[in-house]
């Protein structure tokens, strides 16, 4: 048998995902080799403090401060430092270098792909990055290698696990938003700062990625509509629960005709995170705590769903180590390093042209023919209504009866929804819009 050639591997980073990389490279070197074709030599691992604990003991020797130095002389380039810089230099300088670099940096990504990508093409080096959306699910891959002979219509994640994982303890439990998170806080499923979670910034900058890839055309994070999950409330929750709905904070990338956006009448692609609600039987809606999903339409293909831990340092390294295994194999074959098609020529577009369904609630005065006025509304802008459904109150103090009113619409753009909330609050048996909720699998 021949003798496999060694390839140098340069780890950047010893965190919670990097560690567990560390390990698995050394514990697992012959199996790593074999399915590689070569030996990969865990060559060094960059961190801010060689002498901090670690979570695995790893040999000292392996330890610097020096990763540009560490960098230079490696043949695969594993970054998990996180942030922009220095990662982003040490990335360009090992694409450069004619590198293969995997990272599971989601912010760099959704930031600079498009350079990062150019330097690996000029290279003619594999950049990859599954671990940076949905952790350990292997989604990335399955949507520009598996998928390559179809067309993705449509792409529903539910992409970060601290949202999910309150959003569930408030529809499993009726907690309000501030003590869900304080128990996700408690558990470690959320940080003591928690607002790139909850403010959706993750989830936008997954599907950043997500639309890139779904729709071979480069989307930057500010081509993502964002709103997190800090104003829903218990109330929505059950109010959701009632009508026979979940509420998720999903990352939603779909096809849409562009009419009213783009003068050639020209396709365009609509990316964005906000709170949605699910019908309960929906696929999505059977995620729960902190686990993650991905729900992908397909013109062919139909329905597709992958499952599995977004996050978790283990889980994660699953993930980087089949980046890197596939790195290793393009080297040894000499194929080409090219990840990313960006052939599509889609536009995208402004939250106003999103098309989708709502949920409405209404706090409204208990008279005769409001439900007729409300309908003859939403009809006039030309939102139509699919559901809806009257509750009748009587404040135990005043006597006085008012009803909630729960609407579903069909689907409807964004901008006629908007309009239609406005006239509906000019009415005045309207005492108050509850809710405005988008819906989506209806
Ligand atoms: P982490 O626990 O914070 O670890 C970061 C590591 O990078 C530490 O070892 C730190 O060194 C080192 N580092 C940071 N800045 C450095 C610098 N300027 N020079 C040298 N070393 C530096 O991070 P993590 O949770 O493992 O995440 C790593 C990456 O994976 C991030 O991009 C993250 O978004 C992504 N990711 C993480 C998860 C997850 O579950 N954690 C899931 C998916 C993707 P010291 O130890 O010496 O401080």
């Amino acid at each position: 048998m021949t003798e496999l050639r060694t390839l140098k591997v340069a780890l950047l980073g010893c965190g919670n995902v990097g560690a567990q990389v560390a390990r698995i490279l050394i514990e697992d070197a012959d199996t790593l080799a074999a399915r590689a074709g070569a030996k990969l030599q865990l060559s060094g691992i960059a961190v801010r403090d060689v002498h901090a604990k670690r979570d695995v003991d790893l040999p000292q020797d392996l330890f610097t401060t020096d990763a540009d130095t560490l960098v230079k002389d490696a043949d695969l380039v594993i970054e998990l430092m996180g942030g922009i810089e220095p990662a982003r230099t040490l990335i360009l300088s090992a694409l450069r270098n004619g590198a293969c670099v995997v990272t599971g940096n989601k912010a760099l990504v959704a930031q600079d792909g498009p350079t990062l990508h150019e330097e690996a093409d000029k290279a003619g080096v594999q950049l990859s990055y599954e671990a940076a959306v949905a952790g350990a699910i292997p989604i990335l891959r399955p949507i520009r290698d598996s998928l390559a002979g179809d067309r993705i219509t449509r792409v529903l994640g539910i992409v970060n696990g601290t949202t999910n994982f309150i959003l569930d303890q408030m529809d499993t439990t009726g907690a309000q938003f501030a003590d869900a998170l304080a128990e996700a806080q408690r558990l470690g499923y959320a940080e003591a700062d928690p607002t790139a979670d909850v403010e959706g910034h993750d989830a936008a900058a997954k599907a950043a990625i997500l639309a890139s890839l779904s729709f071979h055309t480069r989307f930057a994070l500010e081509n993502v509509h964002c709103e997190g999950i800090t104003s829903v409330t218990a109330a929505d929750i059950a109010a959701a629960k009632d009508a026979g709905f979940v509420i998720k904070l999903l990352a939603i990338a779909e096809k849409l005709p562009a009419a009213g956006t783009d003068a050639d009448g020209g396709e365009g692609v609509s990316v964005r995170v906000h709170p949605t609600l699910l019908p309960r039987e929906h696929p999505l809606a059977a995620v729960h705590g902190a686990f993650n999903a991905v729900f992908i339409e397909a013109e062919n293909a139909g329905e597709l769903m992958f499952y599995g831990q977004g996050a978790g340092g283990t889980p994660t390294a699953s993930a980087v180590l089949g980046d890197l295994v596939s790195a290793a194999r393009s080297l040894v074959l000499g194929g080409p390093g090219r990840t990313e098609t960006t052939t599509g020529q889609v536009s995208a577009l402004p939250i106003d042209a999103a098309v989708t369904s709502y949920y409405i609630g209404l706090d409204v005065a208990d008279q005769p023919g409001v439900l007729a006025r409300i309908a003859q509304l939403f009809a006039e802008h030309g939102v139509s209504i699919e559901i809806m459904r009257q509750t009748i109150h009587r404040d135990a103090e005043s006597n006085v009866e008012s009803a909630e009113l729960r609407i579903v619409t069909h689907r409807a753009s964004e901008a006629a929804l908007a309009a239609t909330v406005e006239a509906v609050k000019g009415l005045d048996v309207i005492n108050s819009v509850t809710s405005v909720l988008r819906v989506e699998g209806v």
